[in-house]
């Protein structure tokens, strides 16, 4: 889930007896979006798989940190083609050629995780795949910028450079934000910004990282249910998310898609690499 509503300024540091629990949260976490993953294909509805997230979660321990959060209605965000983030699950039926982003997080001895995928579901654009492809791609970038001495507008500059030169847009309304025992923490992780500016970066910050990619222009409107994110020009829009530690030298990713990667491998869910290289 992306953040706009934090309060509280503080910047926590978290200590390595924290940033442990965090990964067991995002173990739990990793595996959930794969019981996802096992279910996505065309004609599947959408509350069906937060369902299975939701069950998941709490037969491990867990509690959804979106359910009930400022009054959301479900454990996963998803967010379908032109919706960017925040869509509610419900009876829609996935469809040949859509594009689904899943957001979920974790609350586990009382710290939370937060991560998202996108999925292209049956015969999706070669385009769009790249969209995918290349948002996952930006994620990673902006990841490896995530250490001390870095400043959070470094991130940004990251991601932004390199999606924009495919001809994306960077959403400027939703960003990425502090995580700990508040799904939302200062600072905020914009995926657009200017190097060397923004808070400085210090180990044991824990961020959520979560380029939201759209394909056409960078404007978004909010539905009238008043979470619902989508591209104002309705093209689509891809999301990629981990929860990162801030480490000297090497970000540490807190989050993992290998139990993702495991059940999409030698599957039209897979984003190849080597979709990144075509023009
Ligand atoms: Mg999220
Ligand atoms: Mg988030």
């Amino acid at each position: 889930m992306a953040g706009s509503d934090k309060k509280d300024k503080m910047i926590y540091i978290r200590s390595e007896e924290e940033i442990a629990l965090m990964k067991i949260s995002a173990q739990v976490l990793g595996k959930a979006h794969a019981e996802v993953a096992k279910l996505i294909r065309p004609g599947v509805q959408t509350k069906e798989l937060d369902k299975v997230a939701e069950t998941f979660i709490k037969d491990n321990g867990g509690t959804p940190s979106f359910l009930g959060y400022n009054k959301f209605p479900a454990s996963l965000c998803i967010s379908v083609n032109d919706v960017v983030v925040h869509g509610f699950p419900s009876r829609y039926e996935l469809r040949d050629g859509d594009i689904v982003s899943i957001d979920c997080g974790v609350k586990l001895n009382g710290y939370h995780s937060d991560s998202a995928y996108t999925y292209p579901v049956g015969n999706v654009t070669p385009a769009t795949r790249r969209l995918l492809a290349r948002t996952k791609e930006s994620l990673y970038i902006g990841v490896e910028k995530a250490t001390e001495g870095n400043r959070v507008g470094d991130i940004g500059y990251a991601i932004q450079t390199y999606t924009e030169k495919f001809g994306y847009s960077v959403v400027r309304e939703l960003v990425g934000h502090g995580v700990g025992q508040n799904l939302h923490e200062a600072p905020e992780v914009p995926n657009y910004g200017k190097r060397g500016q923004g808070p400085k970066l210090y180990e044991g910050m824990i961020l959520a990282i979560e380029p939201m990619i759209n394909f056409g222009k960078k404007g978004v409107v909010q539905e009238r249910d008043g979470w619902t994110i989508r591209t104002v020009d309705r093209k689509p829009s891809a999301h990629f998310e981990h929860t990162v530690a801030v480490r000297k030298g090497k970000a540490e990713i807190l989050t993992t898609f290998e139990y993702i990667e495991a059940v999409t491998a030698n599957t039209s869910l897979m984003i190849e690499t080597s979709e990144l290289m075509v023009a």
